[in-house]
């Protein structure tokens, strides 16, 4: 038998039973995307920073943008449980490809969510299909993981919004024809609002694609707004609903990164074991070596942990647990610094090979990053569960073996 007549896998499908029979179709079908194309293509495509436009038209015609949007508009609302084994599955091949379809879900979910019927029945089903786009423009030169230090101004005049600010790292500046901007009220501060604002508005400057360190494919760039217009139809939820609609799309996004991180650190743990069986060294192969098994046990416990954490915030997520917003930013701060650890453990494995350009973890090892950095860093994430944890057990009840008088005083 050749190598690659051999079935199976390393990392189990023990969630994917869990998924309805169509939702399981849908993931049989990435899978095959993954392993006819998508995988192939992926070192071309990391090769230049350049929309991966094939990809994104190849995922939207296969319906797997479409998982993130409405039946009504055209596609499956899929859940959270289906939309993380697909990023996973994804993600194990190819950042770009796992990026499309999370940032497909963070750029129009505040449309799904706020957006007038009009506008969605005008925008929805092209965004949908994959022939237009949208982009999320949250992040400024002074508000990144200090997201409420927001300097954007939104003024109200007659029926249109007037826009004066600056947007970061926005991802498919270049390409998006729609822009969900996030910015405060002039007439109050505390009042955020949402707008979408159209590529070719007047005063809207997008600036050119900047280099970065992975993730290419998926290119960034900054944005200016000089007293932009648009008008008040396009606005998002209400006055004041600006933020909330941000940190939904965030809180998916989230979910998303955890799955993308996952899938590529199983990918990275797939390439390793391979090298280990192939790679004869001291007599033996290095599979054989204790030091090599001991590190590879600690990646797949550790991976298999993950998912199951990754597992259960996306359950909350479709269940409206209140706790969702918590345990996705739990499950995206193990994935991710884990998705890390990971991808640095494999390619130590694989020695000089692994840090050759020719060689996949070389390309995983510099996507890792931004999963521990966008929609939140994990330092973020560890003081909002900190936070929350601190105060949620003011409340709880006293533990057993403590006396009920102030633990300080003796
Ligand atoms: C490739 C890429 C794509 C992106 N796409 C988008 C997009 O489409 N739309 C969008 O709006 N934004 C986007 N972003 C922005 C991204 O969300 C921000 O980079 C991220 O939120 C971090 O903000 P910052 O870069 O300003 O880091 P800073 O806020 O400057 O933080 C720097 C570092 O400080 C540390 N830190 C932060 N807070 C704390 C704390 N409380 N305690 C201890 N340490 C802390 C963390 O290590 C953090 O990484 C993208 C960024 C990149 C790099």
């Amino acid at each position: 038998m050749t190598r690659s007549a051999k079935a199976g896998r390393l990392f189990g499908d023990h969630f994917l039973s869990r998924l309805a029979a169509e939702e399981q179709a849908i993931v049989a079908n990435v899978r095959r995307l993954a392993k006819e194309v998508l995988g192939p293509n992926a070192a071309a495509v990391a090769q230049q920073d350049v929309f991966a436009w094939e990809t994104f038209r190849l995922l939207a015609k296969e319906g797997v943008i479409g998982t993130a949007f409405p039946r009504e508009s055209g596609g499956t609302d899929a859940r959270q449980v289906l939309r993380i084994r697909i990023v996973e599955e994804l993600g194990r091949v190819c950042s770009a490809s796992a990026s499309i379809v999370t940032g497909a879900d963070l750029s129009c979910r505040a449309i799904v969510a706020g957006a007038s019927d009009e506008l969605k029945t005008e925008l929805l089903p092209g965004l949908c299909r994959g022939e237009i786009q949208a982009a999320f423009a949250l992040s400024e030169p002074g508000a990144g993981s200090d997201v409420r230090g927001l300097a954007t101004v939104i003024r109200r005049e007659g029926d249109r919004y007037l826009i004066d600010g600056e947007k970061k790292f926005i991802t498919r500046g270049t390409t998006a024809d729609w822009f969900v901007v996030v910015g405060r009220a002039e007439h109050d501060p505390d009042c955020f609002i949402a707008v979408l604002v159209p590529r070719n508005a007047s005063g809207f400057m997008i600036g050119p694609e900047v280099g970065k360190l992975g993730w290419a494919g998926v290119p960034i760039s900054s944005l200016e707004f000089r007293n932009v217009a648009t008008p008040v139809a396009n606005r998002l939820g209400q006055e004041g609903d600006g933020f909330n609609l941000a940190q939904d799309a965030l809180v998916r996004a989230r979910i998303g990164h955890a799955a993308m991180a996952l899938g590529r650190a199983i990918g990275a743990v797939e390439i390793a074991t391979a090298y280990m069986a192939d790679r004869k060294l001291f007599g033996k192969s290095l599979g054989e070596h204790q030091g090599a098994q001991w590190m590879l046990a600690e990646m797949v416990t550790r991976i298999e942990a993950s998912r199951a954490l990754v597992q259960l915030a996306a359950e909350k997520y479709d269940g409206a647990d209140p706790d969702a917003g918590i345990f996705a930013s739990m499950a995206k701060l193990q994935a991710t610094d884990l998705g890390m650890k990971v991808v640095t453990d494999a390619l130590q494995l694989t020695g000089g090979r692994g840090y050759l350009q020719d060689f996949p973890l070389e390309r995983f090892f510099r996507d890792a990053k931004l999963n521990q950095i966008g929609e939140g860093s994990s330092e973020v994430h560890k003081t909002v569960i900190g936070r929350d944890a601190v105060r949620r057990a003011r409340d709880l009840e006293r533990h057993p073996c403590l006396k009920f008088e102030s633990l300080v005083d003796y």
